[in-house]
């Protein structure tokens, strides 16, 4: 008997079943911008084999105008229907079903041409939109069908009609872009119009055995956006035009409130999408931050949905549902939800992979074969990087053995699952754990490592990791000064007012840390009231008109860099303003371009500039350092100096914006090529 009875019963859609009730949701890779479709086909088959029961590809513009940058991947061509057989056939021959989500960016769209219901600008584009009139709109509606079709033609199983997130379908439904007075705008009914057609269009051109998903925003989180009644008026006249199932979309792309960020509760919106069940008799699919089987059995059993869908998950691992169907859900990678390496490189241009699994969309080229040669491996530091080498050394056939000083294995990642909102860094630990026991990685914890224990195996990998960064400020070794390994990881007492000097990743870690007691991600309705996220049925759009409402700051924070730009800068691009946000909203008091002066019994002493002018004293009762980190090479210079040959990795490599995207990454290639 399996622990997910809902999340693995069959879903029958009439025409054909699918064969579990997870989906794949659609997530843009970069892959097929490559035009190396054998390379996009891999990475598709290999989810199908991992069980999935349906896969919804990347957005596919439907035309040139509606692509969400000049030159996105569609099938707008009929010479891209061949390159779509390739994938659409290699994932029939791994056992699985593909839809292709069709996405008209309207005014997302990043470029001159782009289209929308009015001319109202994007928040977060340049590009003013150009107002469709009547031909310009029925165009747009018929290469959606035209999409459809095609689709049809390249041997997908359906298609997805993308309604939400604020993209062309979007604007049309909502006053906050749809200004219009003729037909297609001013009433609901006239808004709803293009999303009706679209679905209708595209079943006309389809056929009926086909499958359509519509991608429905059930809580826009925009000014003026939709309420819950006009959600379930929508899907019940897409149920009408022809559609199979209904998706779940949550947020425009312009909300200013986190939705799938780490910092997100797990399945944080499921509870807008049960409002819908019930009223239509198609299937619904409920989305945003589910990232195990536990979370999307509980979703499913709860009645929230008939199915989920899960989209960075099969980043981290395309053997989800296999492993999960085995009773092996710890062997799951866990997708920890901190964008790193998917949709921070999207938005940087760069191809998608996954901070814990870096052969996502790298299948074809990072190939873990076994070993021609068994080695004895010896490897230092159970950190990302060490463990990451460790476990792919072990696939590999290699014998292999772990030492860290530490009693527990994870190395900085121990501190980062203590702050507030990267809780999902538990998870990561635990898989960690039970990967180097499912493959029978020896490890010895709580113990030092020396070179005369490193000698005599075959291969030896440094990954000791990094020490803190001296700040050599005067005063610095009172009382009243911590390092943040003392805050995070010993537990040190604080005093109430607090100065942090370092705004990197670990200064904004530690000033979470230090104003927040009860953490909003495990607790819904606090985050909801940190964000300001509120039913639709209440107030249209889902905010609260007052806005957000976080609890109170626990201590008074000032974080301090000396570079004179805006502290948070470098933070992750697609998280940056959540960190920044979430710590304006506790009161923290970010200031750049100082001089660290001396710290005495009052506080902080510090000057601005070059000058060092306008002495200021940051009144405080602890300093805490987070003022970046170097290298720990000790036992890798000494085994250099002894002439054993080391590989080193991770920080102990190179300590400059470390993070454990690039420690895994390096040690797992390190590792592939042993
Ligand atoms: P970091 O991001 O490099 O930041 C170091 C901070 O220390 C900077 O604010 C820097 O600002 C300051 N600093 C550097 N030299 C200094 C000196 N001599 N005296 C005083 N201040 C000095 O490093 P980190 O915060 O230690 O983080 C380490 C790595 O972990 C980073 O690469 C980071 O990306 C990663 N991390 C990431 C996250 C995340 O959320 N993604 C969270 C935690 C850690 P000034 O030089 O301007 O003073
Ligand atoms: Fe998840 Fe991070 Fe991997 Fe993206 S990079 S799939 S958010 S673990």
């Amino acid at each position: 008997m399996t622990q997910y009875p809902n999340m693995l019963a069959p879903l029958d859609l009439g025409f054909t079943t699918l064969k579990n009730r997870v989906l794949m949701g659609s997530m843009h890779t970069g892959l097929e911008e490559t035009k190396d479709w054998n390379r996009v086909a891999e990475f598709y088959a290999a989810r199908a084999k991992g069980g999935v029961g349906l896969i919804v590809t990347g957005g596919m513009a439907p035309n040139r105008e509606g692509g969400v940058f000049p030159g996105a991947a569609g099938l707008f061509k009929p010479e891209d229907i061949a390159n779509h057989r390739i994938v659409t056939d290699r994932v029939h021959e791994n056992g699985g079903k593909i839809a292709m989500q069709i996405l008209h960016a309207g005014r997302y769209a990043y470029g001159p041409d782009c289209v929308s219901a009015s001319a109202v600008k994007s928040p977060i584009s340049p590009f003013p939109p150009k107002e469709l009139d009547e031909e310009g709109i029925q165009k747009q509606l018929n290469d959606i069908a035209t999409a459809a079709a095609r689709a049809r033609e390249a041997g997908y199983d359906g298609v997805e009609v993308m309604g939400s997130e604020g993209y062309f379908i979007n604007q049309f439904l909502v006053t906050h872009t749809n200004k219009r007075t003729d037909a297609w705008g001013g009433s609901y009914e006239n808004r709803m119009r293009v999303a009706i057609e679209a679905v209708k269009r595209a079943r006309a051109a389809a056929g009926d055995d086909f499958i359509i998903i519509y991608r429905l925003s059930m809580i826009d989180l925009v000014p003026n956006g939709s309420t819950t009644e006009e959600v379930i008026q929508l899907a019940k006249e897409i149920e009408k035009a022809g559609a199979t199932i209904i998706n779940t979309g949550i947020g425009w792309h312009e909300a200013r409130v986190p939705t799938i960020a780490t910092s997100v509760p797990r399945a944080a919106f499921s509870w807008v999408t049960k409002k819908l069940m019930g009223h239509v008799s198609i299937p619904v699919i409920t989305s945003n931050r589910i990232n195990t089987p536990e979370v999307a059995e509980e979703v499913l059993a709860s009645g929230c949905a008939d199915m989920v869908s899960m989209a960075r998950p099969f980043l981290a691992d395309a053997d989800f549902v296999n492993k999960a169907a085995a009773g092996r859900a710890e062997l799951i990678a866990p997708c920890i939800a901190c964008n790193q390496a998917c949709l921070d490189h999207t938005f940087s241009g760069k191809l998608t992979s996954c901070l814990v699994n870096p052969r996502a969309c790298s299948e074809s080229e990072l190939v873990i074969a076994p070993a021609a040669v068994q080695k004895s491996i010896a490897v230092v530091g159970a950190g990302p990087a060490g463990l990451s080498a460790a476990m792919t050394a072990a696939e590999r056939g290699h014998k292999v053995t772990v030492f860290d000083r530490a009693d527990r294995l994870g190395g900085q990642l121990n501190m980062a699952k203590v702050v507030p909102g990267k809780e999902e860094f538990h998870g990561l630990i635990e898989w960690f754990e039970a990967m180097v026991k499912e493959l029978d990685v020896e490890m010895r914890l709580g113990t030092e490592a020396t070179a005369n224990m490193l000698k005599g195996f075959d291969e030896v990998i440094i990954a000791t990791g990094v020490m803190p960064r001296d700040p050599v400020i005067p005063g610095q070794d009172g009382k009243n000064v911590l390092s943040y390994i003392d805050v995070l990881r010993h537990g040190a007492a604080v005093g109430k007012r607090v100065a942090v000097i370092g705004a990197g990743g670990i200064g904004f870690d530690v000033a979470e840390f230090l104003t927040t007691d009860h953490s909003p991600t495990t607790d819904l309705p606090e985050w909801m009231k940190e964000w300001g996220v509120t039913d639709p049925a209440k107030v249209r759009g889902g905010l609260v008109p007052e806005g957000p409402q976080p609890a109170p700051a626990t201590r008074d924070v000032v974080l301090l860099q000396r570079k004179a730009e805006k502290p948070g800068k470098r933070l992750g691009k697609t998280t940056g303003w959540i960190h920044r946000a979430s710590l304006q909203m506790k009161g923290v008091k970010m200031i750049g371009g100082v001089n660290y002066e001396r710290i005495d019994d009052q506080g902080l002493h510090v000057s601005f500039g070059e000058a060092r002018e306008t002495p200021t004293l940051i009144e405080c009762d602890t300093v805490v350092l987070c003022a970046g980190q170097l290298s720990e090479r000790s036992l890798a210079d000494a085994l250099d100096a002894e002439g054993v040959k080391v590989h080193v990795i991770g920080g102990a490599d190179v300590a400059a914006e470390l993070d454990a995207k690039r420690a895994i990454n390096q040690g797992t290639r390190l590792a592939a090529s042993l």
